[in-house]
């Protein structure tokens, strides 16, 4: 069942069981987490950073942008989250996959050579139990 709606979860640790139809979000850890809007099941971590996703937040709903494009799973979903409804967006190509990631790669690039937005240490938030 595709979902029409996330609701903002403002958390500091994983949550042991995701819900549908909730987009949680870790400041500290910078990152975000929900189940796949076409309801596949699939985990969506978007981390918030200059080059990747940021969020705005008015008291009640959340905006994310750009748009979430879920090409690694067998849905391929796209969409964007606008104030906490789901518009769904065309399914990109191809070649339209490969060429957001090479605008990713280079943004990533840019910023490590600028000294910011390195580590991937919000990782361990996704992954606590491999920090031992
Ligand atoms: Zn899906």
């Amino acid at each position: 069942m595709r979902v029409t709606h996330l609701a903002p979860m403002f958390i500091e640790q994983r949550p042991e069981v995701l819900e549908e139809g909730v987009l949680y979000i870790s400041v500290s850890f910078r990152t975000t987490v929900h189940l796949c809007c076409c309801g596949c099941g699939n985990e969506v971590w978007l981390p918030i950073r200059p080059t990747r996703w940021r969020f705005t937040y008015d008291g009640e709903a959340v905006s994310l942008s750009p748009s979430v494009g879920n090409w690694s799973f067998a849905c391929k979903s796209h969409y964007w989250i606008r104030n906490g409804r789901i518009d769904w967006a065309a399914a990109w190509s191809n070649e339209q996959i490969e060429a957001g990631r090479r605008r990713t790669r280079a943004r990533d690039a840019e910023l490590a050579a600028a000294g910011k937005g390195k580590a991937r240490w919000w990782q361990r938030f996704r992954h606590p139990r491999r920090q031992r």
